[in-house]
């Protein structure tokens, strides 16, 4: 056998399959190491357009790191970030937030000195004076109509009750949901979100999901990296596995449960 075969017997067993129809983000390759950890190692990632792709794997498998360099954060040592036809890889993360990504981080990064209303309005306003200088579409939006929408996806995402309350006393579980909203306000064409249900109650994850799923509907295009496995499969049409940096399984939830190299990576660890 030639060792291209080898290569292609390698990628179908991983669940990779060429010519993915209608490919809105491409990760290309992509390395990342840090003082010689390879954090990131040959990383080929297709994600459809309209999707929800998960990215799972075990701690410390490379899952933030993948996102960071897909948001800018971090640029990876090879390869290239491709979005709807535009090069990332090189562009910082606000170039990249005004290409239409948005992102819900692991530890969410809200203003605390700010109440929940003026956070929400904060992505919009700024979105809307990045695109005044730009002269686009929404340069004429005025506040009225933001502080409108804030409000109106405030209480889609459960934290009405809450409106003119300080961030600074919400509990880490309202601070993720706020900063998802923080998100939708952006109308995104792709929301990437780290664990947006790590350190919520039950009820609070099962709020979220149904949120995600009536985003969905929207057709807006997700990449949910995630932990709960309830989480997961309640939600992705896709799943990618990461483990030691590298993706070793791609595919449909129901493939992914019956990969055994993902049984014997990380869902072997789990009930699934
Ligand atoms: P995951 O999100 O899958 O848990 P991470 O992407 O956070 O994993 O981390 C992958 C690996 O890279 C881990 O070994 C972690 O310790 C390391 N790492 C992540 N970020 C940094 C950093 N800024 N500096 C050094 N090492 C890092
Ligand atoms: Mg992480």
């Amino acid at each position: 056998m030639s060792v291209t075969a080898e290569i292609l017997d390698d990628d179908e067993e991983r669940g990779f399959k060429s010519g993915i129809p209608d490919k809105v983000l491409h990760i290309d390759d992509v390395h990342k190491s840090f003082s010689g950890l390879h954090a990131l190692s040959d990383v080929d990632l297709d994600v459809r357009k309209g999707e929800t792709h998960a990215i799972i794997g075990p701690n410390g498998a490379g899952k933030s790191t993948l996102l960071n360099v897909c948001v800018g954060r971090l640029k990876p040592d090879r390869g290239a970030v491709i979005f709807d036809g535009e090069v990332l890889t090189g562009k910082s993360p606000h170039e990249i937030n005004q290409l239409g990504v948005a992102r819900v981080f692991q530890t969410p990064e809200v203003f605390l000195d700010l109440t929940v209303l003026e956070n929400v309005m904060v992505p919009a306003l700024s979105k809307r004076d990045g695109h005044f200088k730009l002269n686009m579409f929404r340069a004429f939006a005025d506040e009225r109509t933001i502080r409108e929408e804030a409000i109106e996806i405030i209480h889609n995402v459960g934290l009405h009750a809450q409106l003119n309350d300080s961030a600074s006393s919400m509990s880490r579980g309202d601070k993720r949901r706020l900063e998802l909203a923080m998100g939708l306000i952006q109308h995104p064409k792709l929301l990437l979100l780290d664990e947006p249900t790590a350190g919520m109650a039950r009820h609070d994850t099962n709020a979220t999901i149904e949120l995600l799923k009536k985003i969905k509907e929207g057709g807006m295009t997700k990449v949910i990296i995630e932990h709960d496995m309830h989480v997961v499969f309640s939600l992705a049409d896709r799943i990618s596995v990461l483990a030691g940096g590298r993706i070793i399984a791609q595919g449909t939830p129901e493939e992914i449960k019956n990969n055994p190299r993902v049984k014997e990576a990380y869902l072997g660890e789990e009930q699934v």
